[in-house]
């Protein structure tokens, strides 16, 4: 309720200022103010001050919380700060510390970011596409201009706290007193009541509403990838900014390809005399053409050869990752009378096998994916 102190102020150093910094600073300080040492007036608040502003900025994770969130972040964590709930809890502190610079809460409310997940094909994630999506959001109420009143007539001044939308009550403790602020019941910290409801809208001067847009998804993203939508999260209120809508992707497992980070994976069969003499065939893309392919003899199982630029764009900057062509030797499991015999003429002509060298199998590999 009250504005978020500087703690970062307080103990005189910078936003950026490293753990070390931060301690020196604070050990500095406590030296300065310390109410055995320093006798004059406002030493001892100062002392309290630099102590609570170490607390949160010596600790990484608080630290953490109240550069994104401010106080109240640090102070909505489960763990509470040890040694000072004992006397109204830490923001009652910072309250009667830094008092007077309060901003009332019926002021621009920012409306809430939304999240939705979208399915999309491969093709889609590779190529980009427009797909629409169907959400529900909270917009403002256009009967009464989002006053929750009827006619939009303005809303009236609540008279719990003369519209203050905070009640203080002074209270005492170890430390001295200190300011104990809460919201107002009545009107809820809004410091303005409804007395004349928006049909409409109930008097809470929005609704639920379902909305179609459009998403461009560029293409190479990802499974998992979002996609912020700029103000098309839930309505703000009081002249706040709508919120975001994040659109989660999934991409769909593909039948026919896989995706390797930015390459695709297809695989092919072969059949144990193509894989021997070679061959020549066509390979499809993902986006529906043939390009033309040449394994030379002795195409081994798990080869992988490459087509390039045939895989999934760059999101940042041009060119294309490759498409993978992974070979797998088919072995028969059921020959006919001749084909068992052709085999046998072969098997007879072939010999026993030895082992291929591992080192260059592998190594194939590795140079095909390099
Ligand atoms: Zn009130
Ligand atoms: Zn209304």
């Amino acid at each position: 309720m009250t504005a978020d102190p500087d703690l970062y102020g307080v103990l005189g150093v910078e936003r950026s200022a490293s753990s070390d910094e931060i301690k020196r600073a604070f050990r500095k300080l406590a030296m300065e103010f310390h109410p055995d040492r320093n006798k004059e007036s406002g030493a001892e608040a100062r002392f309290k001050q630099v102590n609570a502003a170490y607390e949160v900025l010596s600790d990484p994770d608080k630290r953490a919380k109240y550069d994104r969130f401010g106080l109240n972040g640090v102070n909505g964590g489960a763990q509470g700060f040890a040694g000072y709930e004992g006397f109204g809890g830490f923001g009652d502190i910072f309250d009667a510390f830094f008092r007077g610079t309060g901003q009332r809460r019926g002021g621009p409310q920012q409306g809430s970011d939304l999240r939705a997940s979208l399915d999309i094909t491969l093709e889609e994630a590779v190529f980009g596409a427009e797909k629409e999506i169907v959400f529900q959001r909270t917009e403002r109420c256009l009967e009464c201009k989002s006053t929750g009143q009827l006619n939009g007539d303005p809303r009236e001044t609540c008279s719990e706290c003369n519209g203050q939308g905070e009640l203080r009550r002074v209270q005492q403790s170890l430390f001295g007193q200190f300011v104990n602020v809460t919201a107002c019941p009545r009107c809820r910290g809004e410091g303005q009541i409804v007395t004349n409801p928006c049909p409409e809208c109930r008097g809470a001067g929005a609704k639920r509403a379902r909305v179609k847009r459009t998403v461009r998804i560029p293409g190479g993203v990802d499974d998992g990838s979002q996609i912020r939508i700029a103000g098309e999260g839930d309505a703000g209120m009081h002249g706040g900014a709508s919120g975001s809508l994040y659109v989660e992707l999934n991409v769909q497992e593909h039948e026919v390809f896989k995706r390797l980070d930015t390459n695709l994976v297809y695989d092919l069969p072969l059949n144990v005399a193509q894989a021997s003499l070679g061959v020549e065939l066509e390979v499809p893309t993902l986006e529906g053409e043939q390009v033309a392919l040449k394994l030379k003899p002795g195409v081994q199982p798990g080869e992988v050869h490459v087509i390039k630029g045939r895989g999934v764009p760059l999101l940042r900057g041009n060119g294309r990752g490759d498409l993978l062509v992974r070979t797998f030797v088919v072995v028969p499991s059921k020959l006919s009378k001749e084909q068992q015999e052709l085999m046998r003429q072969l098997a007879d002509s072939l010999g026993t096998p030895t082992v291929p060298d591992d080192a260059s199998f592998f190594g194939r590999i590795r140079d095909a994916l390099s």
